[in-house]
């Protein structure tokens, strides 16, 4: 059943990404990288649901997710830049095909990453991030969500590709067969993968040309 809750806090991550912290429902259940239903409970967008991944973890008191914000079509992303602390949200269904398996590359594409800023922060918890390792494909350094935790979390098995920008220590240009190839090793059982539909069919492609079967692959498409 839907459940209004308070936002919190609403702050920018990046240029375009909020930050959203609210109260959380009541009963509410849900696996790091699971989505929810959300819609804005203002007039006229009460029933405009939009998905959005909890970047929270299941224990924490509260419910957080990062937004990437469309400002030029008058969306809910667009809407959620004018709401402050106080405002409310709607919270719906959760669901969400992607889960943690076991020891992998996780590759996201933008906003894609924000089941696995959940997935990775639940591992850290539990002391179990051991070698998996992150791909994250993103127009411009400061496009990328997070940048300083995920470094945290993962160290060297942080691989940021810039598509539009020449960075030292950043991959250049999208991400290839090669850029994957390069950090697979004999152990990696699971691809995770996240992102715009472009780049999923991209990426999935590569992934079919390095030999890793469709079993092998955890993907949900933003
Ligand atoms: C399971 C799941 C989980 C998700 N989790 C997240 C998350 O955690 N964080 C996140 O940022 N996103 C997430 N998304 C994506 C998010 O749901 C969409 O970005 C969001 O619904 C956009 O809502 P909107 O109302 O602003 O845009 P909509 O009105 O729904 O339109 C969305 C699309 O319109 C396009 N568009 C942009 N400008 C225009 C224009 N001028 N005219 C017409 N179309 C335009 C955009 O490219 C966008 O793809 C998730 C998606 C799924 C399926």
């Amino acid at each position: 059943m839907a459940q209004i809750v308070k936002i919190k806090s609403i702050e920018h991550l990046t240029h375009d990404v909020l930050k959203i912290v609210a109260d959380r429902p009541v009963n509410l259940s849900y696996l790091p990288g699971q989505a929810v239903d959300v819609a804005i409970n203002k007039p006229g967008w009460e029933k405009e649901w939009r998905s959005f991944t909890f970047t929270s973890l299941p224990d924490d008191d509260h419910i957080e997710f990062n937004i990437k914000t469309y400002p030029s079509h008058n969306g809910v992303t667009n809407q959620l830049l004018s709401l402050s602390s106080g405002d409310e949200l709607v919270i719906g269904d959760v669901y969400g095909d992607i889960k943690y398996k076991g020891e992998g590359i996780f590759i996201a594409g933008g906003a894609g990453i924000t089941p696995f800023i959940a997935i990775l922060k639940h591992l850290e918890k539990n002391n179990q991030l051991g070698n998996n390792k992150l791909i994250f494909a993103n127009k411009t350094k400061g496009d990328i969500i997070q940048e300083e935790k995920l470094g945290k979390l993962l160290g060297k098995n942080f691989i940021n590709v810039l598509s539009d920008e020449q960075f030292p220590g950043y991959e250049h240009g999208f991400i290839s067969p090669d850029t994957i190839k390069k950090h697979m090793d004999g152990n990696m059982k699971y691809f995770y993968l996240c992102g715009p539909p472009p780049m999923m069919d991209a990426v999935g492609k590569h992934l079919a040309s390095l030999g890793v079967s469709e079993e092998a692959i955890v993907k949900e498409g933003f």
